[in-house]
């Protein structure tokens, strides 16, 4: 029978490359250099100078400098500089380990690096010795404080008891380990993000404050691709491809408070090596922005997903923790139920998690014309369908637009698009302008009515005036006691689609 430790299979990548990180960085110092960088050593950051939220200089150790960008790249130090400059940084370290022996005969150097992830390790030759390293499935948090700001070449203090299970895998899958002279287990900060992936690209918050870090242990390895595409961003306004997933404005902020960074980054240093299942949930930094019928979700056993700190139903009726897989997944029967009841009848969908931004002023009609494409001179009581795209046509945002009176709407946006659709607007801005933009999104909970029988039921709820709606029209209304503003996005074969967005007396 085999047993969990055994091998069945390997791949050999014989392109694999390594570098020496400070060989590295000696060479790409070499390369700005002569280019015409400036680089200073022994220069603190102090401080970050800004003017109606842009960048406008920096304050170090050795004097002042004006400047339109900054590119914050300082590793674990990140949240705390970037709050210099008002803005958050969701990065947190944990410990990160690797034992390193003596040399060991047979060892001759240049051997292929081993990665054996069921077992959290990385093995490779160092020194005539071994090098092993582990992304073990729980890491170790650190305090940034407790580390200090003058931490430079020096590591942190040994942790045998974190490291033993890491050791015994080792041993078992290189059995010379265990009469081998170990060196030393060193042990070096790293910083981690709510999600695994970096912060790359320039702030929500402040304008010409770009940020390249957070890189999740590897940094040695993504570096230079990291640092292409920032520089690019910082020239040209954008990255040179579509980086979604390294946007910094990606994370809402609950992300960024001590409590969830702590809880987060070892379970995201565990996830290193873990197998990315489709369906996969983070379990730690859980329910940290709930919709107002969350308890009720609960009652009907919600199986639920985190989206931009959101939780979400991802389906109902859920029995068990599902097991995770590339088949048929564990949730297609409840799945196909709901779907089932959709097409035949009706159901709810809580899209409450949507962002919303209100915009108003008397050039909110005009702002809105300028920055979406779609024409936005409508009566109050519509409702517009649009997207925001920036100069090379791409899309930035697609949005539905409620215009509430002559000088105010409301913008729905993607759940995790708010931070950047709002940004994205506040930046188009121009001088002297007559708006004011809100992100109002917790100020409303939304719910979606899909299917053949909405009709029926509008009328059963004692609001049949919702049928007499055209399309993209809105109306306000009651239901159940809670004001509403009820729209039709669409008519279709599947039926109506009514969207209502439950005042603040729902939530
Ligand atoms: C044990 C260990 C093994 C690793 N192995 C690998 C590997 O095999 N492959 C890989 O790709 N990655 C590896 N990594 C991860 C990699 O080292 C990091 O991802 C990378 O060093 C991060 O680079 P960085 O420039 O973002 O941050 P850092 O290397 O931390 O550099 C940040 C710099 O900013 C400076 N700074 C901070 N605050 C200020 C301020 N106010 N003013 C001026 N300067 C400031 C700091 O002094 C520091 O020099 C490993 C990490 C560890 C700990």
């Amino acid at each position: 029978m085999m047993n969990a430790n055994d091998v069945i299979g390997a791949v050999w990548s014989p392109d694999d490359g390594r570098v020496g990180p400070s060989d590295l960085c000696a060479a790409l110092v070499k390369g700005a250099r002569s280019r015409g960088a400036k680089i200073f050593e022994h220069c603190g950051v102090t401080g970050i100078k800004t003017r109606r939220d842009r960048v406008i200089g920096v304050e170090t150790s050795a004097g002042e400098i004006d400047c339109e960008a900054i590119a914050i790249c300082t590793g674990l130090w990140s949240r705390e500089n970037a709050a210099m400059a008002g803005v958050e940084v969701p990065v947190w370290p944990c410990e990160h380990f690797y034992l390193l022996t003596n040399p060991i005969d047979g060892i001759t150097g240049n051997l292929p690096t081993l990665s054996d992830h069921d077992s959290h390790l990385y093995i490779r030759d160092d020194s005539g010795g071994l090098l092993v390293g582990c992304f073990e499935p729980v890491g170790k948090a650190i305090d940034p404080a407790q580390i200090g700001k003058d931490f430079a070449f020096q590591l942190l203090p040994e942790d045998w008891g974190h490291f033993e299970p890491m050791l015994e895998n080792a041993m078992h899958r290189l059995p010379c380990l265990a009469d081998a002279d170990i060196r030393m287990l060193l042990n070096g900060p790293e910083s981690f993000t709510p999600d695994g992936s970096f912060l790359l690209g320039e702030s929500a918050e402040t304008s010409g404050l770009f940020l390249g870090c957070g890189m999740n242990s590897v940094g040695v390895a993504t570096g230079g691709g990291a640092g292409m595409a920032l520089a690019h961003c910082i020239v040209h306004g954008h990255t040179p491809t579509d980086l979604y997933e390294a946007d910094p404005k990606r994370y809402p902020s609950c992300f960024n408070s001590v409590a969830a960074l702590t809880a987060r980054a070892p379970e995201i240093l565990g996830t290193h090596y873990a197998i990315h299942y489709p369906g996969i949930q983070l379990k730690t930094a859980r329910n940290l922005k709930l919709t107002p019928l969350h308890s009720r979700w609960q009652d009907h056993r919600a199986h639920f997903g985190q989206f931009f700190g959101w939780e979400r139903p991802l389906y109902f009726d859920r029995q068990h923790e599902p097991e995770l897989c590339f088949d048929k997944p564990a949730w297609f029967e409840q799945v196909a139920r709901e779907v089932g009841y959709a097409h035949a009848a009706a159901a709810i969908f809580d899209q409450s998690s949507f962002g919303k931004i209100r915009v108003s002023g008397s050039d909110a009609e005009r702002f809105l014309n300028r920055v979406c494409c779609n024409n936005m001179t409508r009566s109050p009581g519509r409702a517009i369908y649009t997207a925001m795209l920036n100069s090379r046509g791409g899309y930035e945002s697609d949005l539905t637009a409620l215009r509430l009176s002559t000088d105010e709407y409301r913008l729905y946006v993607g759940s995790s698009a708010i931070r950047r659709d709002f940004a994205w607007l506040r930046r188009h801005l121009e001088p002297g302008e007559q708006v004011e933009v809100t992100d109002v999104t917790d100020d409303h909970a939304v719910l979606g009515l899909m299917g053949p029988k909405t009709a029926e039921m509008a009328a059963q709820l004692g609001v049949p005036e919702l049928n007499q709606l055209g399309y993209f029209e809105f109306c306000d209304t009651v239901i159940a006691e809670v004001s509403v503003q009820a729209a039709l996005r669409w008519r279709s074969g599947l039926g109506n689609q009514l969207r209502g967005t439950p005042g603040r007396s729902a939530v």
